[in-house]
């Protein structure tokens, strides 16, 4: 695997972000919902660096089913806190064609909240198929597919402190291991 953003790269990241969401709501109560389950890391560090009044609330987004291509989104808002007449801060691991933003967003003003904003740790360069950007962003990634805080590949990698791209002797070794699991069944 090839490191693509260290750990010390993305904690000074997270750190600006968090600065930046700080300025821009001062002190004002903020209500944050991170998207299950790619935003996880971020949002415990992310969280502990921000000044003002928080709750903070899950939605569930899965467009991935263990390929690295999208399949249909499948949301969940059963955990989600009531947002009506509240700041709004959606934060996940990586804005890629934007569709998932789109939606929660959509799905989001519905519920009528004072304001929608959102936060991600990468955008993907030249990926975007919606008209909607982030307003805030730790990083900008050439277009790979990347794992490691928070990210997974078929569920794993999530734990890995630093952000890296998957190279093909990785997916061979998932390969591998896909057909073992299959043999023994
Ligand atoms: P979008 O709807 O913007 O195309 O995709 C957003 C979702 O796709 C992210 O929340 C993330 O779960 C997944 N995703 C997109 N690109 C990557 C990637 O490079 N690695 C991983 N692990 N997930 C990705
Ligand atoms: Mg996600």
């Amino acid at each position: 695997m090839k490191t693509l953003i260290s750990e010390e790269q993305v904690r000074e990241g997270v750190t600006r972000m968090a600065f930046e969401i700080n300025q821009t709501y001062a002190n004002r109560p903020l209500t944050i919902v991170g998207v299950l389950t790619g935003s996880v890391v971020l949002l415990a560090d992310m969280i502990r660096q921000l000044t003002m009044p928080l709750r903070v609330g899950v939605v569930q987004a899965s467009s991935y089913r263990g390929a690295t291509s999208r399949g249909p989104l499948v949301i969940n808002s059963d955990l989600m806190p009531d947002i009506a007449n509240h700041d709004v801060l959606m934060v996940d691991d990586i804005f890629d064609t934007g569709h998932t933003m789109a939606e929660l967003i959509q799905l989001m003003e519905k519920l009528g909240p004072t304001s929608v904003r959102t936060a991600v740790l990468l955008r993907k360069s030249g990926q975007q198929e919606v008209t909607i950007q982030p307003d805030f962003i730790g990083f900008d990634i050439p277009n790979e597919f990347v794992v490691g805080y928070g990210l997974d590949y078929q569920d794993e990698y999530r734990n890995l402190p630093f952000v890296g791209a998957l190279e093909d002797e990785d997916l061979q070794r998932h390969a591998s291991r896909t057909k073992r699991n299959h043999d023994s069944c």
